[in-house]
């Protein structure tokens, strides 16, 4: 049942009126009411069914309203709602043996916190008193989250107004092929290129002073570029060689995106840090996380752990999580993800590439892909600028919501990003809304 006009309508004001939104000019904002939602679909106020390509903020991974989900929640609640961080609690106890069951190598210690951004900032934290050295160095094609460290760590434009002399953040040029830092022609050349620049980035900065390299394993929201084969090899060994921890960032890539559990795998090595949100339970209930090698715990085994939160491992978002992974084991949804990534939206979108001149390259994996839409192909010079947006982007966007599609947008690229568990024919009906949603913007525009 959705709900009344004017139930919508009261919605709409309440929000105007009292919620202050995240990144934007308040005056501006335009929300959407969302009244339902249901596996990859939600109903926005005016009844208007959408075929969710976002999983929201990519963290829906198993759908809206996953029935195995919302049970294992009201049953928690009705057992025990909360408990503090120092009690042992089974819900809590269960997730992080689930977690630890697939994260890679010796990661078998989890801190449990809120999201994404305190996962990292606590991995540093670790990373830093486990080495006694300060800087951190991280791409500048990333987002790590938005709290102070982790803004500053990040690298795309939303940490320009929170640039803080003193966080000790340094920034380097990940692989990006398509458009290469370094003159690059094939990804060989891309990755040894990418590994030179970031040995020279330590040799400069000092390796004596490095605490971590913070890197997304597939960068998310900057593109999803997908790293060419060794880089992440390379990264690692770069790591060993200096004493840097090496923090994978898998917030957004991990548990079973990138057709993995976690995408560090397509690389083939292990980081001595990983933190994790979104999809580690849906984002039922707000949950993240740090899982953390034997060496770095053993600096905190017998020397305190300066760090907390009151809702670590809080019971609601913990029975998520336990939910989620056994729906996840039970329905190979990492191998369905996987599939979806080879047989439906690699195939299918090279052929929308084929269709339409604005799409400059398609790449990803899994359920995790990225078109870059350039105004011309030959000088692939972006339909957006970086860090803005343009009037063929608006088109597209407008356009794709007419069709029956919410989709990902960031700057210059749709993202398509839908729950892991679509179905390949709800993949191809969403596909073939982007189709004719980049007709109708091609001609509008
Ligand atoms: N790291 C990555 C790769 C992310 O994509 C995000 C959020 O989008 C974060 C960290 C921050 O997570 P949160 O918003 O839960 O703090």
């Amino acid at each position: 049942v959705l709900a009344s006009a004017g139930a919508v309508e009261r919605t709409y004001a309440l929000d105007r009126r009292h919620v202050f939104h995240s990144w934007s000019a308040q005056a501006t904002v335009d929300p959407m009411v969302v009244t339902r939602a249901e596996g990859s679909w939600l109903w926005d106020g005016d009844g208007t069914k959408l075929l969710d390509f976002t999983s929201q903020l990519v963290f829906t991974n198993l759908g809206h309203q996953h029935p195995r989900i919302v049970r294992a929640i009201q049953r928690q609640a009705a057992k025990l709602c909360t408990i503090a961080p120092a009690h042992a609690n089974d819900a809590r106890s269960e997730a992080a043996r689930l977690i630890a069951a697939h994260t890679p190598a010796d990661l078998d210690r989890v801190f449990f916190t809120n999201g994404g951004a305190d996962a990292n900032e606590h991995a540093i934290r670790m990373a830093r008193l486990h080495t006694g050295r300060h800087k951190v160095l991280s791409t500048y094609r990333s987002y790590h989250g938005g709290t102070q460290l982790a803004v500053n760590v990040t690298g795309d434009p939303r940490r320009w107004a929170s640039d803080h002399a003193t966080a000790g953040t340094v920034h380097f040029f990940g692989p990006f092929l398509y458009r290469s830092p370094f003159s690059a022609t094939t990804e060989q050349e891309e990755c040894e290129r990418a590994l030179a620049h970031l040995e020279q980035v330590v040799a400069f900065e000092g390796p004596e002073t490095i605490a971590a390299v913070v890197l997304e394993s597939i960068p998310g929201t900057a593109g999803i570029m997908v790293p060419p084969p060794g880089y992440l090899r390379g990264v690692r060994d770069l790591c060993d060689r200096h004493g840097i921890v090496y923090i994978a960032d898998e917030v957004m890539a991990g548990f079973g995106r990138a057709g993995r559990w976690f995408a560090v795998e397509h690389g083939d090595v292990a980081p001595d840090l990983l933190t994790f949100a979104k999809g580690v339970n849906c984002g039922y209930v707000p949950l993240g996380g740090v899982a953390i090698s034997d060496a770095i715990y053993e600096t905190f085994a017998q020397r305190p752990y300066p760090g907390g939160l009151t809702y670590s491992g809080h019971p609601l978002a913990c029975a998520a999580a336990v939910a989620t992974i056994q729906v996840m084991e039970d329905e190979g949804v990492v191998d369905h993800a996987d599939r979806l990534g080879r047989e439906v939206f690699g195939p299918a979108l090279a052929e929308l590439a084929r269709k339409h001149a604005w799409i400059g390259e398609v790449r990803g994996v899994g359920v995790f892909w990225a078109l870059e839409l350039v105004a011309d192909r030959v000088t692939r010079e972006p339909l957006a600028p970086y860090g803005g947006g343009s009037a063929a982007m608006t088109a597209i966007m407008t356009a794709a919501k007419d069709e029956g599609l919410l989709p990902f947008v960031n700057f210059n690229r749709i993202h398509l990003v839908p729950p892991l568990n679509i179905s390949a024919d709800e993949a191809l009906v969403g596909i073939g809304m982007l189709d004719r949603a980049l007709s109708r913007a091609a001609r509008s525009v």
